[in-house]
């Protein structure tokens, strides 16, 4: 146990030996932790984390032993079943531990499998929620996931599935009529097939999409463009994962809302972007 970060006065649970707390890091800024992903980290003695988790954030429990369940340097990754009940073992010999996954472990994280694994093995669990790339990525762009003036539901969509290809499952129709904004994890080596499918239900060809890729990070890069050309400027500018894919014109709101790039001394480029007229919060 470190002492080395101090929490606000407070009841913090304790992290009891055996017990495994899933935990969300939240989308890479260390800033992004929630008091209780600190908690965790001061009293962990093992953790188990994804490669989605930034190494700064493992920097804050100094003293506890890190074991890397993910996909990094082209190493294949650990098969989620081995990586459940490797957290059982280490549950079962009294370690506490600490399992720390990108973003929110309930959304795309396989944090419900895992979870449910651990309780199916009399495994005693917590669960602490982080903030999904798919919300806070896009705020760090300057997008809000919702706004007023452009929809009234949002629909996270996963690009891949187990396979790797396009989920077939969904029914790409009824989620294009059905919500104004998309956002789309892990979707951008399938860009083009997910475009298409949206052009096809009836989408408009100029419909505005942002592409965040390393969202809160150092490295964040912000593709600006529209629905149909959408999979070739991924390509041009060399994308890479993770990035997050929002449709909708709620990614117009970046004009105004930009406020790394005015961190950085760029002013807004259009204070109305989405072509209100009147202030922002009249009526
Ligand atoms: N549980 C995570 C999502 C895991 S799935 C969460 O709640 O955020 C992995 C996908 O999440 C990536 O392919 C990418 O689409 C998205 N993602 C995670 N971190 C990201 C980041 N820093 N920037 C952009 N996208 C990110």
């Amino acid at each position: 146990m470190t002492d080395s970060i101090s929490l606000p006065a407070h009841h913090w649970p304790a992290l009891e030996p055996g017990w495994v707390w899933l935990c969300g890091a939240g989308p890479g800024d260390p800033g992004l932790l929630t008091l209780h992903a600190l908690n965790a980290l001061r009293q962990a003695d093992v953790i188990v984390y994804d490669a989605l988790v930034d190494e700064r954030i493992l920097d804050w429990a100094p003293t506890a032993e890190k074991i890397y369940a993910g996909k990094r340097g082209g190493k294949p990754s650990a098969k989620q079943r081995d990586i459940s009940l490797r957290l059982v073992e280490l549950a079962q010999a009294g370690r506490r531990v600490l399992r720390l996954k990108g973003g929110d472990p309930f959304v795309f994280g396989r944090g419900g499998e895992e979870a449910q694994t651990l309780v199916q093995h009399g495994v005693r669990v917590r669960i602490i929620p982080g903030i999904s790339a798919g919300i806070g990525g896009l705020a760090y762009a300057g997008i809000p996931v919702t706004h007023r003036d452009v929809n009234q539901s949002v629909t996270f969509v996963t690009g891949h599935d187990q396979s790797g290809a396009t989920p077939s499952s969904l029914d790409w129709a009824a989620i294009s009529r059905g919500s104004q904004v998309i956002v789309i994890y892990m979707g951008i080596k399938h860009a083009s097939a997910i475009a298409d499918a949206l052009l096809a239900a009836g989408r408009a060809v100029d419909e505005p999409v942002a592409v965040v890729a390393g969202a809160t990070t150092p490295s964040q890069k912000v593709l600006e463009t529209r629905l149909d050309r959408m999979a070739e400027d991924i390509e041009h500018t060399k994308l890479e994962p993770p990035a997050i894919i929002c449709i909708g014109r709620a990614a117009l709101m970046r004009q105004v809302l930009d406020w790394q790039g005015q961190l950085a001394g760029e002013a807004p480029r259009d204070l109305d972007p989405l072509g209100r007229g009147r202030p922002a919060e009249q009526g």
